[in-house]
């Protein structure tokens, strides 16, 4: 031993295993020569070297610079070790030693290699779509419990054959512990089903599936966390018939393209976004449509973005190699069911929608959509989180206690935490129906089986009628705490930003939350100091007239701004003659009136995305939603101009609340309505307005606080011209401002702030 060496222990924790983390090491220890071994424990990978401290820190500097691409690491931890190596490196066995891992990798799309093996002839996976190595394949949708081993996946009933098997045990080989491993002998097999689930005997299902969406039918697969549904892009009659069985009128669909230059055939791609799309993750990335013609317009009616991906599976990547035009590719269920995952649940559920199966008798044990992101510059925001991206935890920064979060009654996900990381779970959906209430109720078990969780504390949302919080009542979890929706909203950011001990203002643009006063919160302004949350005020309260008939319809809100701007006389402005009376059934004027003088089912709102509904109304853009938030995405797709003026508005101060006043802002749309003021510049004005009044307002509270850190949250951040404008606005201010990077914008993201404001009411 050379006197400048010394015996070091490297516990590397993360998602390290199952990703080609040993050889990795391996190699890099070869080629700096040093001496020592590496293997898993429970916790991660183990480094065990003799060395002197120049070496050690540029092999520590190779690991975090050169790992693997579907690794991440969380924490490198150097101690002393006991052991004296005096010669080579190896990769020695497994050890049951180390406290139980904390991560396991989310499912990873095909690699490059993998890729150029099913596509070529003279290899023996030639063809063959349940391919994968260590560095891509299924993980999470596949595993039943720890340690991740093959006898704990859904693969365990594959027994590996003689050629699988070695380069299973081959450390040099790309797939060394590849648990999923399989070929066309021992592997998986695809089959064709009829729509009644009657096999069809054909020689090759992919060719047979190719000529099925060719031929104008809809076809499911059965991909890595679900079935699919799929059809010509290009045929407005297959996307058609594939709405009315769906029963999505209008609900933008996904697109899967061939590969990269394809999309960027049919959209607008910046570098990020490419990235984006080809990153392990490989999520449904939002992007600009080109509005090339060949494209049916009824995938994405009334919006100029499409959700975009390219094949994330061999499965994928074997249809695209017969087939050139974009795919429609949309979660197999009908409207907001949970996506089908099992075989018999499947035919049952997706029988009347697709014309045949694609399916596969490999189970899955985690069912999971695909993610949907978009970018903005350099940065990324999340709408979705799925497949790709959960379980991977947030870093919370600091330790938790651990808790159950049991997240929003909409576009749920829940929330576990242990120590300083929040387990945000993939998107769980509407919890109206049986189907995904189930589904919840089995993936919080889930989540709290593999990651080890006895949560000791519940946090719920204040709305007494969302089924979530139902579920955080009657659990038999003793400790429980009631979460205002946008506190918990704010929370999130504060949470992924470690702002905890700091002081910030908290602005929330939301749809809907209930509010502590009894009304519904939606367009909300805090003063949070240290956790401790005071609401500043917001948004104007108006009647929402009909309660969720006025969300589901914006004319219904379009009449309570115009009783509320002109009393009685607003049946005399073209706000109301041009678009917003013809809408209207019968006697349902009189009725709307009556409830928005009297109160009767019509709650007040601050909520700015009803304002959204409003104006949406008034242009002529859309009177009757039928997906969430529809009113609003459209009125962004509709507002491409390069207009920078904004509309005139009032912030007042009532019982000391803050109030911002939209009034003026709708006498000044009737009067250019007056003018023919086209309906898209209107629509750009409207967006410049709300980014104004939100800096109008920080900056009062800045004079009187001095505090100059701003977390954006709530629904409204996904709309692109709002969160930009915002984020510039905010900057050229003097503020820095902060939104959630992780956890989705929508509410599929306050679970996190709920776990985070529980366990600042805990500390006190
Ligand atoms: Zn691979
Ligand atoms: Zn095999
Ligand atoms: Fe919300």
């Amino acid at each position: 031993m050379n006197t400048r060496d010394d015996n070091f222990k490297l516990i590397i924790t993360g998602i390290v295993q199952g990703v080609g983390f040993r050889p990795f090491v391996y190699r890099i220890a070869n080629q700096l020569g040093l001496r020592g071994q590496v293997f898993n424990d429970k916790s991660g990978v183990i480094i065990e070297l003799t060395v002197d401290e120049q070496s050690l820190n540029k092999f520590v500097d190779l690991i975090r610079t050169e790992k693997p691409a579907p690794s991440a690491i969380d924490k490198i931890k150097i101690v002393k070790g006991n052991r004296i190596f005096a010669d080579g490196f190896r990769i020695i066995e497994s050890r049951e030693s180390g406290e139980l891992a904390m991560f396991i990798s989310p499912d990873l799309a095909t690699c490059e290699q993998c890729k150029n093996e099913i596509l070529d002839v003279r290899q023996r996976r030639f063809g063959y779509p349940f391919t994968n190595c260590t560095n891509c394949g299924p993980r999470f949708t596949i595993i039943e419990s720890l340690p991740y081993d093959r006898p704990n996946t859904s693969m365990k009933k594959f027994v590996m054959c003689a050629d699988c098997r070695k380069e299973y045990e081959d450390p040099h080989d790309r797939r060394f512990h590849a648990q999923p491993i399989a070929c066309p002998v021992c592997g998986p097999k695809l089959s064709v089903l009829d729509s009644t689930g009657r096999e069809i005997d054909i020689m090759d299902p992919i060719e047979f599936t190719v000529n099925a969406i060719l031929d104008g039918k809809i076809v499911a697969l059965k991909g890595i966390g679900g079935y699919q549904l799929a059809c010509d892009a290009t045929s407005e009659n297959a996307v058609i018939k594939l709405r009315q069985r769906k029963q999505r009128p209008h609900k933008p669909f996904a697109l899967m393209f061939k590969d990269i230059n394809n999309v960027r055939k049919y959209c607008y791609l910046t570098r990020a976004e490419e990235e984006l799309l080809l990153s392990s993750a490989s999520p449904i990335v939002l992007l600009r449509s080109k509005q090339n013609k060949e494209i049916s317009d009824m995938v994405a009616p009334n919006n100029r973005y499409h959700g975009v991906m390219i094949p994330y599976t061999p499965l994928h990547e074997l249809i695209f190699a017969k087939i050139s035009r974009p795919l429609v590719m949309t979660s197999g269920n009908i409207s907001e069911e949970p996506i089908a995952f099992d075989n018999k649940e499947a035919l049952s559920r997706l029988g009347s929608i697709a014309d045949c199966f694609l399916t596969n008798d490999r189970p899955i044990i985690s069912r999971y959509d695909d993610s949907v992101v978009f970018a903005l510059g350099d940065d990324v925001y999340v709408s979705r989180r799925a497949r790709g991206y959960a379980p991977y935890p947030v870093k919370l920064n600091r330790n938790f206690k651990q808790i159950l979060a049991c997240g929003s009654q909409y576009k749920n996900s829940f929330c576990l935490t242990r120590q300083d990381n929040a387990y945000l779970s993939q998107h769980i959906g509407d919890l109206d129906t049986l189907e995904t209430y189930e589904n919840y109720v089995s993936t919080i078990e889930t989540y709290k089986r593999i990651f080890n969780i006895k949560p000791e504390i519940c946090a719920y949302d204040l709305h007494p009628d969302y089924t979530s919080s139902k579920y955080g009542l009657s659990n038999d979890i003793r400790l429980k705490f009631a979460v205002q929706h946008h506190i918990a909203h704010i929370s999130s950011v504060i949470a992924e930003h470690d702002l905890y001990g700091e002081s910030i203002i908290g602005v929330a643009l939301d749809g809907t939350g209930y509010g502590s006063d009894g009304n519904v919160w939606g367009g909300e302004v805090f003063l949070v100091d240290k956790m401790k949350f005071t609401r500043l005020g917001g948004y104007r309260n108006v009647r929402l007239p009909g309660g969720d008939a006025g969300i589901e319809r914006p004319y219904r809100m379009a009449i309570s701004y115009l009783y509320d701007t002109f009393k009685e006389n607003f049946t005399t402005t073209n706000l109301y003659n041009l678009y917003v009376k013809d809408s209207l059934v019968e006697d349902e004027l009189n009725v709307i009136l009556g409830q928005i003088r009297t109160g009767f089912n019509s709650p007040y709102t601050s909520s700015c995305g009803r304002l959204f509904d409003g104006v949406s109304s008034i242009l002529g853009q859309r009177q009757i939603c039928t997906y969430e938030g529809q009113a609003a995405i459209e009125l962004e797709s509709l507002s491409e101009s390069d207009e920078h003026d904004v509309l005139p508005y009032e912030i007042d101060c009532h019982n000391g609340l803050i109030e911002i006043d939209c009034r003026p802002m709708f006498c000044e749309i009737e009067n250019l309505l007056n003018l023919n003021t086209g309906a898209n510049k209107i629509a750009k004005m409207f967006h410049n307005t709300i980014v104004v009044q939100v800096i109008d307002v920080c900056l009062r509270v800045m004079k009187s606080t001095g505090v100059k850190k701003v977390a954006l949250g709530g629904g409204v951040m996904q709309n692109r011209l709002i969160l930009r404008g915002l984020l510039d606005g905010l900057r050229a201010s003097g503020f820095e401002g902060y939104v959630c990077r992780y956890a989705p914008l929508s509410d599929g993201g306050i679970s996190l702030g709920q776990a985070a404001y529980a366990q600042s009411l805990l500390e006190g």
